[in-house]
């Protein structure tokens, strides 16, 4: 997925990583957007845009910390969830390798 300036790999895990609340993570070395995908899509859906907002952050040095990361993640997945907007193409990498069928 493109980014701003950078393509992004997804990488579609089962279990979270080290701590338990990590349900996504964004390696802006190694351009790996990696998200455990045995939470409901929902919560998915919500980690990569969460993820999304983590990669602005670090290519336009906005410096938003975590919990403001976290408030954009809410209000924009919710009303875009809420509008019923299709997010399947963005899952669609993740779901190729976790092998969700349409
Ligand atoms: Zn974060």
């Amino acid at each position: 997925m493109r980014i701003l300036a950078y393509d992004y790999k997804f990488e579609a895990i089962t279990t979270p990583m080290t701590n338990l609340k990590n349900m996504g993570t964004h390696d802006s070395l190694g351009l790996t957007i990696t998200i455990c995908t045995s939470m409901l899509r929902q919560h998915q859906e919500s980690t990569v845009f969460h993820e999304i907002i983590e990669s602005v952050n670090w290519q336009l040095g906005l410096g938003l910390s975590e919990q403001k990361i976290l408030a954009l993640e809410v209000g924009i997945y919710n009303t875009l969830h809420n509008a019923g907007v299709d997010l399947d193409p963005l899952m669609k990498e993740l779901d190729r390798q976790s092998g969700r069928k349409e």
